[in-house]
This record gives C-alpha cells, structure tokens and sequence, in this order.
C-alpha cells in the first residue's frame, strides 16, 4: 500500500512525511483491515512531527479516518466486508487500569493513539479493533465525516467539559476544525457565541456559523463569557481568555501542547473569584459515540478542503499557518 511515512522528528516546513509502499497490514483477531477513503489532518500531527508529542518511529499519522471493511480478522462480529467505519484518536485502552474501570479511558494507563503508538490513517490501508471503530451516520460523506473523528469528537468533549449550559456566553479562542464544529453544537444548545481569532477569513467563517462577535484574541468581547475554550497552540491565549472570562467561569485548554510557555498569570487579575482552568486530553469511545449522533441530528456541516495523499506535508504547512478554512482532509485515490 502507499502511505506517508514520518521516519524522524522534523520542522513540517522541511517536508519530512515520505511516500512509501509498505505492505498491506493484516488484521489480527477481533481486528478489521479498512480501505482508507479519506484521513482529516489535525494539529497533534505538527505536534508529533515536530517533536512537542513524540510518535513511535517510523510511523503512518492520522486519526480521522473513514474507509470501509476490507477484511475481518478471527473472530470479529460487529462489522461486515464492506462496512463504512470510522476510526479516531482512541486506538485502544486496556480496560482494566482503575481510569478505564472509571469511565475514563482516555486517561488510560496503557492508551495508545491511532498514528501515534500504532499506524494510522495517512496510507491505503490500516487495522483496529473491531471495538475501536464506528458507524459513521448516514448523511455525512466521508470526507465531511472525518472531521467529526476528533476535531468533532475532541470539540464536544470540551464542551461538556467547559460546563456550559443553555443561554449562557462561550469564547472560542481560535477557529479552526475544532470550533467551526464546537460552534455549531453550542448554538444548537442556544448558546451566545464570541469567537477570537486574527484570520480575517475565519472572522467570516464564524459570523456565518452564528457568532454574534468576532474579534482579535486581545479585543473584548461585549458580554463577559462564563465559559472559553483555547483551540490556539499559544501560551499567551491564556491570559487573554481569563481576563474575559466571568467570575467563576472555566477556560478549557483544547491542545494537546502549546508551542511555547504561558505567561505567568496574576492571580488578582486572572484566576481568583473563583475562576478555572481544566486541560482535555485524548477521548472515550463514548465521546466519538455520542458526538457522531448528535452531529447527525443536528445536522453538523463539516467544511473541509481536500488534498491528495501525497500533498500531507504542504497541507500540514498550511494548517500550521492556520490558512485552512474549516477542516483539511486528506483523499486516497485508489
Ligand atoms: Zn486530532
Ligand atoms: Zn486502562
């Protein structure tokens, strides 16, 4: 199969994802082979590239991934050959460790990530769990599904996480796949909406999806928020959130690492009056589970930007550049 392989940690701008022919994976027991039809990229990539979460090398990225079932492993029963499935972030959990018997197996003691501790979607081909993979909800193609796998996903965990509740104000610190989709769930739940960004064309993006404000990540916004979330891979965002955040709001920190420190916080200004900060990290099958249904019933409208297989590493630039509009997603041709 051909597939773009990371061999070393590298600056994107270098160009470092290489197209390669690598045997086809064989899906072992309880494990299904899937016939890639398209992988959405996501900014954990440039953190795995770049060195900020180091991935096993050499490895195959990706983790929204959309194919169909190509081969059944032994013993397999949720899925038949030909099968449209999903797969995210979530590549497997040891089901056992005190976190998974919690419920919280994205905290898991021995979690493994799809593209990042196992191969993933930037290839022909790949395998999973039969237990890790998903029906993907009729009415989405699958480039607009993939999205959904963890900008979507990982979106609406934060958002359960931020606490919000109906009628209240929420800033969106950033707008990329994450919030284009975060926004569209928030208004469904009759939430206001600020969204802080520099891009003018994401400034437009958002008013279209029903901001009712758009600004600079500086720029105060008209109403104090009682809940952010900070899709930026910069520390200074943090400052600027709390300082419009409304006593007792919590800022929700949507990255995986930031690219550089957050400044030091003064405690008066930013956190006291019983303001909070709470980090997200990695997803439950639940999550995708749920998220997936509810996009379908909304219906979310994933904008996505396609690429060839080949051209992962100049759509990783642009991402990093922040000049996606909406999400970018990578197509196998066969
Ligand atoms: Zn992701
Ligand atoms: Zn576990």
């Amino acid at each position: 199969m051909k597939a773009m392989v990371l061999k070393e940690i590298s600056p994107i701008e270098k160009e470092p994802l290489e197209i390669m022919d690598l045997p086809d994976p064989f899906p072992g027991s309880k494990e299904i082979l899937v016939k890639i039809s398209a992988c959405g990229i996501c900014h954990t990539e440039l953190d795995e590239i770049e060195g900020r979460l180091p991935p096993k090398l050499p490895i195959v990225l990706g983790h929204q991934i959309v194919g169909r079932v190509e081969k059944l492993g032994s013993g397999g029963i949720r899925f038949n050959l030909g099968d449209r499935v999903g797969i995210a972030w979530i590549h497997s959990a040891c089901g056992k460790c005190h976190f998974c018997r919690e419920g919280k197996e994205n905290l898991c003691l021995g979690f493994q990530g799809t593209g990042c501790h196992a191969n993933g979607g930037y290839a022909q081909f790949t395998v999973v769990s039969e237990d890790f993979a998903y029906v993907i909800p009729e009415r989405f193609s699958d480039a607009e599904a993939t999205p959904l796998l963890c900008a979507g996903a990982i979106g609406y965990r934060d958002l359960i996480l931020s606490g919000i509740k109906k009628g209240q104000t929420l800033g969106l610190f950033g707008f990329g796949a994450s919030a284009h989709i975060v926004i569209q769930v928030a208004k469904y739940w009759g939430c206001e909406v600020f969204v802080f960004t520099r891009s003018e064309t994401h400034r437009d993006l958002a008013k279209n999806l029903g901001a009712s404000w758009t600004g600079g990540p500086e720029d105060k916004p008209p109403e104090k928020l009682h809940c952010a979330i900070d899709f930026t891979p910069v520390g200074e965002t943090v400052v600027h959130a709390l300082r419009v955040l409304e006593k007792g709001g919590r800022l929700v920190l949507a990255v995986i690492r930031k690219r550089n420190l957050i400044p030091p916080l003064d405690y008066a200004q930013l956190l006291w009056d019983e303001k909070e900060i709470k980090s997200v990290a990695n997803i439950t099958r639940k999550d995708a589970q749920e998220f997936l249904a509810l996009a379908a019933e909304i219906p979310i409208i994933p904008e996505v930007q396609e690429f060839k297989l080949e051209e992962a590493n100049q759509a990783l630039i642009l991402l990093k550049q922040g000049k996606i509009q909406g999400a970018g997603v990578l197509r196998m041709l066969d």
